[in-house]
Order: C-alpha cells, then structure tokens, then sequence
C-alpha cells in the first residue's frame, strides 16, 4: 500500500480562494481587512515567513501593516506599539512573529493583543475558549492540521485514537484539544513518554509536532492510519523534512502530509481566515 497524500498546496489554494471572496465583500462594503504584522529583531527564519505572511494577505485581498524593529526594541516600546494597534478601527489582526528576543517576555506581548484582534490564537482568552469549546480565535497549525482532517473525511473522530506527539502551546496543546473536540480519544506525547512507538502505533491519527528530523519511522504507525506532519526540520544540506520519515511511513500509512507542500502551506491559509473572520466580527 502507498499512502495517499494531503496535498496543502492545493488545499491551501482553496481556502485561500475562498477567504479572497470574503476579503473582496468586506472591502466593497468599505472595510478591508487589514492585518499588522510585527517582527522584531533579524532571525532570517522569521524574516521569510514574515515575508510570505504578507505576500499571502496581498494575494488575498487583505491590508497588511508591516512593521519591523531592531532587536534592540524595548518590552515597553512593544507593548506601547500594541496598545495603539487595539485601538486602531482600521487593523483587524495583530501578529507579533516570535521568536523574540530574549529580554521581552512573549507571553506579556501575546496578553497585550486585544483577543478581538489575537488571529495567531495564542491569547489565554482564546486558549480558553478552545478549552472550554466556545467561539474564539484558534491557532491557525492546528487549524489547518483540521482542516485537513476533514479535507479526508475524518471530521468526526468519534471511536478513533489521535495520538499528538508535541505539547506546546502553540501547536501540540491545541492541537489535542481540537482533536478531542471531533470526538477523538487523545494522547498527547512528549519527550518523557515512555516506549513512544508503541503510544503512535495505537494512533489512528497520528500528528508528529517533536520537531525532530524523520523522528516518526513506518514501524511506529499503525497499517492505515492518518498522519499528520507538522515538522519543519532543515538538515545540514539546506533540504527541508518533516518529523516523519516519508520513505517508511508512506508504505503503511492510508493518508500523509508531505513536507514540504503540507501542512506549512495551510498555517497561512488560516491565518488568512481567521484575519478576515475578525473583520467580519468587528
Ligand atoms: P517545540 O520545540 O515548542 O515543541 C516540541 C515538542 O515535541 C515538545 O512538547 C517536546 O517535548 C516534544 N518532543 C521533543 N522531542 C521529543 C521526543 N524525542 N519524543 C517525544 N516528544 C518529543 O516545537 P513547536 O511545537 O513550536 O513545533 C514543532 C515542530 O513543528 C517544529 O519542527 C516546527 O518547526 C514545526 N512547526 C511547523 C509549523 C507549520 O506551519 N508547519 C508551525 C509551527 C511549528 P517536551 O515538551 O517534553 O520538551
């Protein structure tokens, strides 16, 4: 058996189609939706995707703000620069990229963004929303890991086991929690799980988000499963993989996420989504 794959390429292309629709009515009803993007400091990383994000909204519809500042920038010049941007009518979603630098405190800045405004979804009002299953901005790699699911007919997980291997707050944590919203049984899975292969194997959905290069091996995956690859590891050659390792896990696996072309692609998609979505709800 050779797994089919997601292809967040062409998924991505759809809900982008679809957010440029909802873009174009707002802006002909005089609101365009607008989205301040706020890097600081010169991680080239950051820089690209900061990039991207903003080419993204362009090709959308949406106004971006960009607004750069030197590593040097201080917490409270930051948090002043926020404060104005909440008050701001004509911006709809703030994005601070992190990382951050080392001396501002990222968990203040995201607590500084209006949650109206928070379209990364990493404010604790949002956080707790998804908590507690209210309407709320959600983190937009998960989101698109979702939207994905449902793009294969796995929207509702009702007797399945997920398995999410990665319990950060942006990405593994949430993750769990949307699962479990479908209905799914789910694991989380972290540095400290003991015998990690056979955790993925009970997996009927498995989301790898460790962050390690083709950490996930076919033997770790249950015949038929879903899996969901979030990793974006560079290796020493400059070629990008995933936490799967795609040579293994395709032979055993019913559907898969490349990388890249998978799950990278759809992050923006919703972001663009939840930008427009908070237009639409100002
Ligand atoms: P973090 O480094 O914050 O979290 C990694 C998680 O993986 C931690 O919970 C860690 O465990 C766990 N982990 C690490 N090693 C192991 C191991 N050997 N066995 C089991 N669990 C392990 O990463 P992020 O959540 O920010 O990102 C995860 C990956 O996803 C990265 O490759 C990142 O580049 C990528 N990413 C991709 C995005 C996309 O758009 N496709 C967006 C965001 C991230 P512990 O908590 O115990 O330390």
């Amino acid at each position: 058996m050779t797994a089919r794959r997601i292809d967040g390429k062409t998924l991505s292309a759809q809900v982008r189609t679809e957010v440029a629709a909802r873009a174009a009515a707002l802006t002909a009803s005089g609101r365009q939706p607008a989205l301040a993007v706020i890097l600081v400091g010169g991680d080239p990383a950051s820089q690209v995707y900061v990039r991207n994000k903003i080419a993204a909204c362009k090709q959308a519809g949406i106004r971006s703000i960009h607004e750069t500042y030197g590593a040097e920038l201080r917490e409270g010049e930051l948090l002043a620069r926020i404060h104005a941007l909440n008050q701001d009518d004509g911006v709809h979603g703030i994005l601070v990229q992190l990382p951050l630098p080392p001396h501002i405190n990222a968990q203040r800045v995201i607590e500084a963004i209006s949650p109206r405004k928070d379209v990364d979804g990493f404010h604790v009002a949002n956080a707790g929303a998804l908590m507690v299953g209210q309407p709320g901005f959600r983190p937009c790699t998960p989101l698109g890991c979702m939207r994905m699911l449902e793009h294969v007919g796995m929207s509702n997980l009702r007797g399945k086991h997920a398995v999410v291997v990665g319990r950060s707050n942006i990405v593994g944590k949430p993750m769990a929690l949307m699962l479990l919203g479908a209905d799914a049984t789910v694991t989380i899975a972290h540095s400290g799980t003991p015998d990690l292969a056979a955790t993925c194997r009970q997996a009927d959905v498995l989301v790898a988000a460790a962050g390690k290069p083709r950490m996930i091996t076919g033997s770790m995956i249950k015949p038929g499963a879903v899996v969901i690859d979030v990793g974006i590891n560079r290796l020493p050659d400059g070629t990008l993989c995933g936490d799967v390792d795609f040579a293994s896990a395709e032979g055993v696996a019913d559907w898969i996420t490349p990388v890249p072309g998978g799950v990278g692609p759809m992050t923006i998609a919703m972001l663009l989504a939840n930008t427009v979505q908070a237009c639409e709800q100002y």
